[in-house]
C-alpha cells in the first residue's frame, strides 16, 4: 500500500471511495452484480399473490414435491453442519451424468463456481475470454480475480437472431496469456444457442492452455434438434469444464446449488479454495431427491416448451420481435419505448429484466411464465401499449 494511502484519514465511514482504494487492483475497478428489481419491497407494495414476477428466469411451478419433503424431513438436523464433500448428492449426480464423483465440484450455486474458476486460473496479467452479451457473472469473476477482460464482439443482429456468440470472434480473442474462456449455451440473456457440431469445431481449435466453461444453466430447458450439452464433448478435451444449475429447470433458485463436471485433476485444484460447507443441509437433501424425480423434471421442460411458444406467438402477434429461445424466457425487442414500456409494467406489477446492463438497452428479458402469469402479462402489456 502505498504512503499516501496510509496517510489519507478516512472521511467518514459511508465513503466507499476510500475503501474501495484500499481494495485489490481487480475489486477497485468492479461494480457489484446488479439483480434488477428490488423485488422484496414490490412483494411488500403489491402483495407477493399480485405481482407477475417474470425477471429472473425462475422456475414458476417450483421444484418436485419430493424436494420439498426432503427439506422437511431434514429440519431436525439444522444445528448440524452439512456434510462438507456432499458425497450423496455427488453420487446422485454421478449416476445422472455417467461421470465419476471426483469429476464434480458442488457450489453455493453456480455464480460462486463461475467466481471460483477465475480466482483460480486468471488473475493479474492472465486473459479472460468472453462473448458480448453475455452473462454478466462472466465479467465479474474475471474482474474480481484481478485478470485482463478480453470481450469478444457478437454475430450482427438480424431480425431473426439477437446477437448470438461469434466463435470466430471468441477464437480470434485467445492470445498467449489467455487462460480462462467463458460461454453460456443456451445463452441468457439472448436466449440464443449453438449446435452441436459448431462446438465441436470449435474445441478443437482453441488452444490447449485455455480452460473453457460451458455454462449450460439452461440445458435442462433446451430442445432443438442440434443442441447438445457440452457433457459429450468432455472425453476429448482435458480443458473443458461444464457448469450446471439447480437453480432453473430444478426450481430450486432459493436453495443455491450449482456444480461443476470437469476432469478430476482440475477439480481437485479447485476443491482447494471451497469454503467447506459452501452447500447446506437442506440444499443437498433437496437436490439430491430432485434428481430422483426425472418425472417432475421432464414436465417441467414439456410446460415451459408449450408456454414459451404460446408466449412468443402472443407477443408476436402484437407487432413485437422475439427472437428464438432454448431457455425459459424471451428476449423481446421494444425499441424507443422500452424503457417507458418496462417502467409502467412496473406500475401495474409486472417485473420485467431491462436489458441496458447487457448492451441491449431496447430489448426487455421475459422469463416464460405459467399460462396465468403470461395472460396477465399480456395484459397488462395491452393496457401499456394502448
Ligand atoms: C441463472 C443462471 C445461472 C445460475 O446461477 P446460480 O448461481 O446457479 O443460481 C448461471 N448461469 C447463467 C447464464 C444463468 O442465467
Amino acid at each position: 500500500m502505498s504512503a499516501t494511502l496510509e496517510a489519507a484519514p478516512c472521511p467518514n465511514v459511508h465513503d466507499e471511495a476510500w475503501y474501495s482504494a484500499r481494495a485489490s487492483r481487480g475489486v477497485q475497478a468492479l461494480k457489484a452484480y446488479d439483480p434488477g428489481h428490488d423485488l422484496v419491497a414490490l412483494r411488500r407494495r403489491f402483495g407477493a399473490a399480485q405481482l407477475v414476477e417474470l425477471g429472473s428466469n425462475e422456475n414458476p411451478y417450483g421444484p418436485s414435491p419430493v424436494a420439498r419433503a426432503a427439506v422437511l424431513d431434514r429440519l431436525h438436523e439444522l444445528h448440524r453442519y452439512p456434510d462438507p464433500l456432499g458425497a450423496d448428492l455427488k453420487r446422485a449426480l454421478a449416476r445422472v451424468h455417467g461421470v465419476r464423483e471426483d469429476e464434480l465440484l458442488l457450489g453455493n450455486g453456480s455464480h460462486e463456481l463461475l467466481m471460483m474458476i477465475a480466482q483460480v486460473f486468471a488473475g493479474p496479467g492472465a486473459e479472460v475470454v468472453y462473448p458480448r452479451h453475455g452473462f454478466a457473472v462472466f465479467a465479474l469473476a474475471a474482474q474480481a480475480a484481478g485478470a485482463t477482460s478480453r470481450v469478444a464482439d457478437a454475430l450482427p443482429r438480424t431480425d431473426a437472431m439477437p446477437a448470438g456468440h461469434d466463435l470466430e470472434a471468441l477464437l480470434a480473442a485467445i492470445t498467449p496469456a489467455t487462460t480462462l474462456l467463458y460461454l453460456a449455451n443456451p445463452n441468457n440473456p439472448t436466449g440464443t444457442w449453438l449446435g452441436a457440431e459448431a462446438l465441436r469445431a470449435f474445441l478443437a481449435r482453441v488452444p490447449d492452455h485455455v480452460i473453457v466453461v460451458f455454462d449450460e444453466a439452461y440445458a435442462e430447458m433446451a430442445d432443438a434438434p442440434d443442441y447438445r450439452s457440452g457433457l459429450a464433448l468432455r472425453d476429448a478435451h482435458p480443458n473443458l469444464v461444464i457448469s450446471r444449475t439447480f437453480s432453473k429447470a430444478y426450481g430450486l433458485a432459493g436453495l443455491r446449488v450449482g456444480y461443476f463436471v470437469a476432469p478430476a485433476g482440475l477439480m481437485a485444484v479447485m476443491e482447494r479454495v471451497r469454503e467447506s460447507f459452501n452447500v447446506n443441509l437442506l440444499a443437498l437433501a433437496a437436490c439430491e431427491a430432485a434428481l430422483g424425480d426425472a418425472e417432475h423434471l421432464a414436465w417441467v421442460r414439456a410446460r415451459n416448451a408449450e408456454e414459451r411458444t404460446a408466449l412468443g406467438e402472443a407477443l408476436r402477434a402484437r407487432g413485437l420481435r422475439v427472437f428464438p429461445s432454448q431457455t425459459n424466457f424471451v428476449l423481446v425487442e421494444f425499441g424507443e419505448r422500452t424503457s417507458a414500456v418496462e417502467r409502467a409494467l412496473v406500475e401495474r406489477g409486472v417485473i420485467l429484466r431491462p436489458m441496458g446492463g447487457y448492451g441491449l438497452g431496447d430489448c426487455l428479458r421475459i422469463t416464460v411464465g405459467t399460462r396465468d402469469e403470461n395472460r396477465r402479462l399480456l395484459a397488462a402489456l395491452d393496457e401499456v401499449l394502448a
